[in-house]
């Protein structure tokens, strides 16, 4: 870990109003300890298990955490992600928008808002709603789920200039009232924070290399 790092971050951050996510995917929580007495909060996983056998006791004994699911999500986890997340960045389809509010009915959640993604590259082999079908999916889960829907977040493709996708995001964010933007990890934060980011997204910049 790179406190340094972490410093200069969180004050770039800062002068752009926007907020520094820690990711911390496969890493344990003894390298994410020291940023929580640090007293930073908001923190991502990308997948629910490990997330649940990471988080779980420190999210019931640290009342102030806030914690993003930026990973894909799969039917069958619904119930459990919306025990654990704060937030899901990741509602990308119909399907997954119908099973949240069939389980938000049911029991009590977690989950207090959702972030729509947009795979504004348009990859096939990406999560995400493409860019022509993102308005109609936005509308259907505000309008006709009344699921709430704080913002978008969206992963450019690695090979291209991201400056063109942040800013897409961006405006059709801002279009639809929606106030937070996710975008920008640890080798585009800076671009992304130049195209409107309310959150970045950051991982081994900050936590060092994955295994
Ligand atoms: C892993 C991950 C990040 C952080 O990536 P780094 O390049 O390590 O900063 C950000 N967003 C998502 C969706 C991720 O899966």
């Amino acid at each position: 870990m790179n406190f340094e790092t972490y410093q200069k971050v969180t004050e770039l951050c800062q002068t752009h109003n926007a907020r520094l996510m820690i990711v911390t995917k496969n890493h344990p929580y003894e390298s994410i300890e020291a940023f929580i007495e640090k007293g930073h909060t908001l923190f991502g996983e990308n997948r629910v298990q490990e997330t649940e056998s990471k988080w779980e006791p420190i999210l019931s004994e640290k009342q102030n955490l806030e914690l993003h699911l930026i990973g894909p999500l799969q039917t069958n986890k619904v119930q459990n992600a919306l025990e654990l997340f704060d937030v899901i960045q990741t509602l990308d389809r119909p399907k997954l928008a119908i099973k949240i509010k069939e389980c938000l009915e049911k029991s009590p959640a977690r989950t207090t808002s959702f972030f729509i993604q947009v795979n504004t590259g348009e990859e096939p082999q990406k999560a995400g709603i493409s860019k022509s079908e993102a308005t109609d999916f936005i509308t259907f889960c505000q309008q006709d789920l009344h699921l709430p829907i704080k913002g978008l977040m969206c992963i450019p493709p690695s090979e291209e200039d991201p400056a063109p996708h942040f800013s897409y995001l961006s405006r059709l964010a801002h279009h639809y009232h929606l106030p937070e933007v996710s975008m920008g990890m640890s080798n585009d934060y800076t671009i992304a924070l130049e195209n409107g980011a309310t959150i970045v997204r950051i991982g081994s910049l900050i936590m060092g290399s994955r295994t």
